[in-house]
């Protein structure tokens, strides 16, 4: 491929909301560009990365025996309401009405419409275990889409669902999936830790989320430095507290009592008045004082509110359903955005007084939002409980530490939460109906785009994996208004491609050699070669992008270095 017949507008200005490298790289290098918010086009550049994780991700789990399907994007709320999760996914399921007012969800995920694809289709344990898998579009309304490909709103995801006739059968399946979904990140060349995880709006017992080691990585994971044990940091601090995880849907009626001042507060909640609003509230809820909460903000501004509910992924008191506030049995609030104060006092807002609503807040209300990291609100549950050594069992004791990470993968053992909704069944051996034990499974393939460059990046711009990069040579012609120059460029070129090397030849004409070098380092394909000075001595410059090393080979070299 030539430079010249592709579109690939690099460019010097980062979005001014980007503030991770792979958001920042990605635009600049042409990769992809935002339409709307949380929802990106891919470029070339960044169709072929995709696809190539695509393919991996396709391959091993054709591997793995599972079979690809492709469902709609579009699906009947009908079916979440069968499931019940038309009501409790919450404001991320998008929902609309066609024009005969029949009423419709975005996917999200899909167990939905796969348990209504093998239901009557599967009627005999005998025809068990499936497992079926598809590559495709997903929507969130995401209460704060950011981070570029990392958190969007719409995004590509694997999604897969498998069908089993037995417990056992599915810990095989959930076995397998682990094994193969650590293919998938090995071969994509990432360091990833595999960690136990609670099971979230998707529900069911056993889960297991993969997570890319980055600093920017938006979970906090606790592993061990002796064994391959990891749980994030909810699983972590669930098993020191020795709870079992909450399933979502269920609303569990917990009395509060009207507490009036701070310290009754604080002392109900057993927390010192010194952490964030969002961790006290993951505290109330992980230790089941409470079970919905719901947020006030006063800002100085409508937008401030706004952008401190989203920071702190909270429904604003407008929003709320007279539902949610009669569910709600924390109410908690604050005024005044920013560092949460260390003297915090109780606000009574009369409105919202009631004998189940605790309602505190900050007191210096003249604190701005200007110039303020929202991230600092994403004080983590790890703030609170400290995870020691010998805390986790499954581990073997080691020295455990908290790293960052991106969650990449999740997968689930479901058992017969949506099979007994949807009253899905087959008959088993003794011919008695048996609710089919389900099992699902998630690799956010968009997401891993952003998330290989997370952990390959430097100053200058992306560093692409071997199984990542859109192509693995830029053949650099210096001046490619020279003949010479054009001509040596293009036999290498075509030796490369002979050779089953997937190579660039930059033969722009009109961009000088330094603009050409830094969109290869911007870009990030792993080697360049550039053909310039030393050509009239036979010579040539490999460059390799990681180490940004350069090496002079004879023009007769260049293939047999790069293969
Ligand atoms: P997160 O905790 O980051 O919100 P999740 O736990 O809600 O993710 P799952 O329901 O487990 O996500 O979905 C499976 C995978 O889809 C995730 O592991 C992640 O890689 C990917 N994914 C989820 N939400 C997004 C998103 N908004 N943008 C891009 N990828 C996503
Ligand atoms: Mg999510
Ligand atoms: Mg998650
Ligand atoms: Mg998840």
């Amino acid at each position: 491929m030539k430079f010249s017949n592709m579109f690939i507008p690099t460019t010097k200005e980062a979005p001014k909301d980007a503030t991770l490298a792979s958001h920042q790289y990605l635009v600049r290098g042409g990769f992809i560009n935002q339409v709307g918010s949380g929802i990106y086009n891919f470029m070339p550049l960044g169709k072929i990365v995709l696809e190539k994780i695509r393919a991996i991700v396709k391959e091993e789990m054709d591997k793995a025996g599972a079979n690809e399907v492709q469902m709609g994007f579009v699906t009947p709320t009908s079916l979440w309401e069968e499931s019940g999760r038309a009501n409790t996914m919450g404001s991320e399921l998008l929902k609309f009405k066609d024009r005969k007012n029949a009423s419709y969800v975005l996917s999200p995920t899909n167990e939905e419409a796969l348990v209504d694809m093998v239901n009557n289709r599967i009627t005999s344990y005998k025809d068990l275990p499936v497992n079926l898998y598809q590559i495709n579009t997903k929507f969130r309304d995401e209460a704060r889409p950011r981070f570029g490909l990392m958190r969007g709103r719409e995004f590509l995801m694997k999604d897969a669902y498998s069908f089993h006739d037995s417990h056992e059968d599915l810990v095989r399946e959930f076995n397998l999936m682990e094994e193969t979904y650590k293919k998938v990140y090995e071969r994509l060349g990432l360091e990833f830790r595999v960690v136990e995880a609670d099971s979230g709006a998707i529900g069911g017992s056993g889960s297991k989320e993969f997570m890319i080691l980055a600093n920017s990585g938006e979970d906090t994971i606790v592993v061990c430095d002796s064994c391959d044990y990891g749980a994030n940091i909810e699983a972590a601090t669930r098993k020191v507290l020795k709870k079992e995880p909450l399933e979502t849907t269920e609303i569990k009626k917990v009395h509060t009592p009207n507490l009036k001042s701070i310290d009754e507060v604080t002392n109900f909640l057993e927390v010192d008045p010194y952490y964030s609003i969002k961790a006290v509230i993951k505290k109330a809820i992980f230790e089941e004082k409470t079970q919905t909460v719901v947020f006030f903000v006063r800002g100085t501004d409508e937008l401030e509110e706004t952008k401190a509910c989203n920071a702190i992924g909270a429904l604003e008191i407008e929003d709320a359903t007279q539902e949610d506030l009669e569910n709600a049995n924390l109410i908690a609030g604050f005024c005044g955005i920013v560092d949460f104060p260390k003297d915090i006092k109780v606000l009574f807002d009369k409105e919202l007084e009631g004998e189940n609503s605790i309602i505190c807040g900050a007191n210096e209300v003249d604190y701005h939002l200007s110039g303020v990291d929202l991230n600092k609100f994403d004080l983590e549950f790890a703030d609170l409980i400290e995870v020691k050594q010998g805390d986790l069992c499954a581990c073997c004791g080691g020295k455990l530490s908290h790293t960052k990470g991106i969650e990449a993968g999740h997968i689930f053992q479901l058992g017969t939460k949506y099979s007994s909704a949807m009253n899905a069944t087959f008959l088993d051996a003794n011919g008695k109906a048996q609710a089919f034990i389900m099992g699902c499974y998630g690799i956010g393939v968009s997401r891993l785009v952003a998330a290989v460059i997370e952990q390959n990046h430097d100053e200058k711009g992306c560093i692409w994996t071997k199984a990542t990069a859109p192509f693995m040579v830029d053949v650099i012609i210096s001046n490619a208004k020279k003949d010479e120059e054009l001509e040596a460029g293009t036999n290498i070129y075509n030796q490369l491609v002979q050779e089953g090397i997937e190579t660039l030849l930059d033969d722009r004409k009109n961009a000088r050699f330094g603009f050409k070098m830094s969109d290869f380092e911007l870009i990030g394909f792993p080697y360049a070669v550039v053909v310039g000075k030393r050509l009239k001595d036979g010579m040539v410059e490999i460059v390799n992008r990681k180490t940004l090393e350069k090496t002079e080979v004879l023009l007769t070299e260049v293939t047999s270095k790069l293969k």
